[in-house]
């Protein structure tokens, strides 16, 4: 009888010391899950059937997609869609991307985990809370009052205390935090906007969609080295919805 008591008490310290860390990572009872992991082992870590694209690799990408509930950005009536691989409407004519391209736009990153970062498009939220546990510091512009409104809402929420919006043209950075060890771009410019290369540290790198709207665009890795030259490289086609301008 004694020996049993023993044992119990061991038994609860375990799951008093075990039980906070496994919720803080994930909630136990979120029905969506299962959808998630299937999400990040098929569409993004997975190749495709024709092999076309490249598999993410970064685990600490993988395992923030693994966590984050990516249902919780996208509008209520269409949450059963939340993990399919592809872009959804969050309203007024914008869309949180494809998880696919989530991913392997943070993996192009390269975040570091003391790294200051800046996103242009808030949108959802979505991507900015990809990349909370990523850096150190997240901050992200969005155009639309609204939409800002509402993603901040959602990341208060859940808690992803290191991110901070605000509602803005983000063609022209956020030089109150400035300078930033990586600046990612989530709505197609006409061009590399002057102000965010100016922003960006040297050693830095910024991930943007550059070309017209409405058709085709390239992703580019633009990094600025040591002496504060500019290098650009283009990645692979893709498609967002356009940068627009604030009316001057
Ligand atoms: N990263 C978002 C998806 C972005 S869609 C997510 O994870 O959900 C692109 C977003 O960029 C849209 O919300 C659009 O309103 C916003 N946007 C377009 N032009 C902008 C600008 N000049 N400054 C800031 N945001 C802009």
């Amino acid at each position: 009888m004694k020996y049993c008591l023993v044992c119990t008490s061991i038994l609860w310290g375990i799951l008093a010391v075990a039980a906070p860390l496994w919720s803080a990572a994930e909630e136990p009872d979120d029905p969506f899950q299962e959808q998630r992991h299937r999400m990040v082992d098929r569409d993004v870590a997975g190749s495709d059937v024709w092999g076309a694209r490249t598999p993410v690799e970064d685990e600490r990408v993988l395992e923030a997609m693994r966590v984050v509930p990516r249902h919780e950005f996208v509008p209520e009536q269409i949450r059963a869609q939340a993990y399919a691989d592809r872009p959804l409407p969050i309203g007024y004519g914008q869309t949180i991307s494809q998880p696919y391209i989530v991913g392997y736009m943070t993996e192009l990153l390269d975040v570091e985990e003391d790294a200051v970062v800046l996103e242009i498009g808030t949108g959802s939220g979505y991507q900015a809370a990809i990349l909370s546990p990523l850096a150190k510091e997240v901050y992200s512009i969005e155009i639309i009052d609204e939409l800002e409104a509402r993603a901040r809402g959602v990341l208060e929420k859940l808690a992803y205390d290191n991110v901070k919006t605000k509602a803005g043209d983000g063609y022209h950075g956020w030089p109150e935090h400035a300078p930033y060890d990586s600046i990612i771009v989530t709505a197609a410019a006409s061009h590399i906007p002057p102000p965010l290369v100016e922003q960006l540290k040297p050693g830095g790198r910024m991930v943007i969609p550059v070309g017209p709207p409405g058709q085709v665009q390239h992703l580019m890795i633009v990094e600025k080295d040591e002496e504060g030259n500019i290098q650009q490289r283009n990645i692979m086609p893709v498609r967002f919805v356009p940068l627009t301008r604030a009316q001057e």
